[in-house]
């Protein structure tokens, strides 16, 4: 199953952007590349995307930027989100390998399942399991008033614990000028991230720890 991984943002796209004058993209995919295709895909002599599929070009690729953002919804429901995931190595198989989808649809129905995951059923599990731990012990709590208060500030203190200890830890690379999250995201460090305003990950949404500051 393909997964979206961003390892390139928009605003680094965009950075390639102005400084190149070539841009491909599939006709029979959604996958698109600024620069030339570093493939060894080739059907005869012409590169090919990462599925064999036939490529088109721009000498705009600014120009095909712009055109997305003014048309948003062509990409469907998670627009630019969709259209960026189908960016080289955006979307990768199971082999950690650059692969594409035929169509937006399918880019928005992988969004809507990876952004169910952060809260989604391994996070539930762990903190089922920890509240049904001090019920099974205590039953004796359930029976009385005092009783029932201490076990729901109980759970409330493993919920809270079970949701800390997943954290998810930003390095920062001086030399590119880059952060690269635990989680499999990465970004430019082309503005201020205000940590103490963004406290979470905004791809999985567990707390940040940044390993080296810049
Ligand atoms: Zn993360």
């Amino acid at each position: 199953m393909p997964r979206i991984v961003e390892s390139t943002t928009l605003a680094h796209i965009k950075d390639l952007a102005r400084t190149s004058n070539r841009l491909v993209y599939g006709m029979q995919s959604c996958w698109w590349k600024v620069g030339s295709p570093l493939y060894t895909h080739h059907i005869g002599s012409l590169p090919c995307g990462p599925r064999g599929e036939m490529l088109l070009e721009t000498d705009n690729p600014m120009g095909f930027i712009t055109a997305a953002e003014n048309s948003v919804d062509y990409y469907g429901k998670h627009g630019l989100k969709a259209f960026v995931a189908a960016y080289h190595g955006n979307l990768l198989d199971d082999n950690g390998s650059p692969t594409s989808f035929k169509t937006w649809q399918e880019y928005n129905d992988l969004i809507d399942k990876q952004l169910a995951e952060p809260l989604g059923d391994d996070l539930k599990r762990e903190i089922a399991r920890k509240i049904y731990v001090p019920i099974y012990n205590n039953p004796a709590l359930l029976k009385h008033q005092s009783g029932l208060t201490k076990l729901t500030r109980e759970i409330a203190d493993r919920i809270v614990a079970v949701i800390e200890g997943r954290r998810c830890v930003w390095t920062y690379d001086r030399v590119k000028g880059y952060w690269s999250t635990e989680c499999g995201w990465g970004f430019p460090y082309v503005y201020e991230f205000d940590f103490a305003e963004r406290q979470f990950c905004p791809h999985c949404g567990r707390r940040i720890e940044v390993k080296n500051a810049a």
